[in-house]
């Protein structure tokens, strides 16, 4: 662990005194304060302003009850969550897990992390993040459709578009934004299309928000090459994960030249040398929502391993795109013996502090989430932007957007980490950009 700067370090004993048992939101803050030294002795108006200790406490955290009633006509309970972190730069913007894991301190780590990130994209947009200990696995339809009634119900009060505006995270996709905005709806009475992003194509949604997390971080690991005049042309590709970041992750990769030869799911993993084949996956997990283990029932040549860990798999590039944490020291040391030479997280925080430091020691170029995976946010941003004008932008011109935001953000971290004396560094340029632009704003706009 890097020792922090004293005043930094009296900050991160507040947090820990103030939210005991939340380890992934200890982490989450640690991370950034680790960044944050130069920024401390070159600004002490943050330190003077308490902009750092303000940063890490949420404006405003809310906790409510779900009850639901299944299919059996039993009642269901489960907690939901909306953590409002900072709104120093717009709405609070951030999306829903729902997930068994999901407890307070997970809703308050993406909600920390997507306020760095979403002022990286450089949109109007403030953090948040929410969500439920709810496992959709298995459930019915009917019982989702319930739920997300059930979850709306309490959260309606607390979001709108000048407000809050939740989207998708781990487990809530398009079906569930859909439930959630028809109670919305039919709550408030009103068609408030900015009130949630991720919707459907003929309902308010954008092109490209469904492809932009995935698309996003193949595109700023093709910036990262592009910075050694390199490209994705022959780069061997392992992604964990099988969900929406993954598949599109898998998509922009083949269209870029890359071959994805190996992806996951909680139960194994797939390897497929001739690279995955993009249309079996998403029959598999969009259409059947079945196990990735039946990919290779199907495909001639690719093998699949229960358990065992994906990153065994050699390759040149890695794109975490599972969840927080999967990439501790082992996983790293396998990649690394495996040849990898950039890693680029397209969940939030799947690689542990050792990880990191793992890749930093053996030269291997990192890309945190909260630059590579803003694609998806920053698409959000585009979809509000669309439903405030009420129109609807082509593929084409939505894409070039995202790939614009993505060389912006690409760029931003580069000459933040030059300005502050660390070149190279993504960390510390994307958790410096991010940070400046917030504290700068919380000054500006009073205690
Ligand atoms: N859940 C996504 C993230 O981690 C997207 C959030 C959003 O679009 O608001 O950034």
């Amino acid at each position: 662990m890097t020792t922090l700067d004293s005043k930094l370090q009296d900050v991160y004993d507040e947090v820990l005194g103030r939210n005991a048992g939340e380890q992934e939101f200890h982490q989450a803050v640690r991370e950034v304060l680790e960044s944050l030294g130069p920024v401390v002795s070159k600004h002490p108006e943050y330190v003077d302003a308490a902009v750092i200790r303000r940063i890490c406490e949420p404006e405003r955290q809310i906790i409510f009850r779900v009850p639901w009633t299944d299919d059996a006509g039993a009642v269901q309970l489960n907690r939901g969550f909306r953590v409002e972190f900072n709104s120093a730069l717009g709405p609070y913007k951030g999306g829903l897990r729902f997930h068994p894991s999901v407890y307070l301190g997970i809703v308050k780590f993406l909600g920390f992390e997507q306020v760095f990130k979403n002022s990286l994209t450089g949109m109007p947009i403030g953090g948040g993040k929410g969500g439920s200990d709810f496992d959709p696995k298995g459930r019915s339809d009917a019982e989702v459709m319930r739920f997300c009634q059930s979850f709306m119900t309490e959260l309606h009060r607390h979001i709108g578009e000048y407000t809050d505006v939740p989207a998708g995270d781990i487990g809530v996709g398009g079906r569930e934004i859909g439930y959630l905005f028809g109670q919305y709806k039919r709550i408030t009475n009103r068609y408030e299309s900015g009130v949630l992003t991720g919707k459907g194509l003929s309902w308010g949604g954008s092109l490209v928000r469904t492809e932009a997390t995935g698309y996003g971080t193949v595109f700023f690991v093709d910036e990262i090459l592009k910075t050694s005049g390199d490209s994705f042309d022959g780069k061997k590709v392992v992604v964990s994960g099988s969900g929406n970041v993954a598949i599109y992750a898998v998509e922009k990769v083949h269209q870029l030249g890359g071959a994805v030869v190996a992806c996951s799911d909680s139960a194994g993993y797939v390897v497929d040398e001739d690279g995955i084949d993009l249309e079996l996956l998403k029959d598999v997990k969009e259409v059947r929502r079945a196990r990735i283990s039946e990919y290779a029932d199907a495909r001639p040549g690719a093998r699949y391993v229960e358990g065992g860990s994906v990153w065994d798999v050699p390759c040149d590039i890695a794109l975490p795109c599972a969840t927080q944490n999967e990439i501790d020291e082992p996983e790293a040391i396998a990649l690394v013996k495996g040849g990898a030479k950039i890693v680029a997280e397209g969940a939030n925080m799947p690689c542990t502090p050792v990880a990191v430091r793992t890749f930093a020691d053996a030269g291997v170029v990192f890309a945190p989430g909260k630059a590579a995976n803003a694609g998806g946010v920053a698409t959000s941003a585009l979809e509000m932007q669309q439903n405030a004008s009420r129109d609807a932008w082509s593929f084409e011109h939505t894409e070039e957007r995202l790939a614009e935001i993505m060389r912006g953000i690409h760029h931003r971290c580069l000459t933040t980490a030059d300005d502050y004396d660390v070149p190279g560094n993504y960390v510390a340029g994307a958790n410096i950009a991010g940070f400046i632009k917030v504290a700068d704003a919380m000054i500006a706009l009073g205690v």
